[in-house]
């Protein structure tokens, strides 16, 4: 099983408040987000698309004319 850690650029913490140490890690089960001071974890996969603005994924706008 593999899993990647990918930290957050000036994401904070929810629960203990620090920056830069939020990490999301992708597992086949899907995406979570951690923290690495505190004990913090979240599911993203638990979440609306609306609310997980800060993931950025391979979507493109759709181009109708040049
Ligand atoms: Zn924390």
């Amino acid at each position: 099983m593999t899993s990647r850690k990918r930290f957050i650029a000036g994401a904070m913490c929810p629960q203990c408040g620090v920056e830069d140490l939020i990490y999301v890690v992708q597992t086949a089960e899907g995406q979570s987000r951690h923290c690495n001071q505190c004990d913090f974890s979240q599911n993203l996969d638990d979440l609306t698309p609306a609310s997980t603005t800060e993931v950025v994924g391979d979507w493109q706008p759709i181009k109708l004319r040049d």
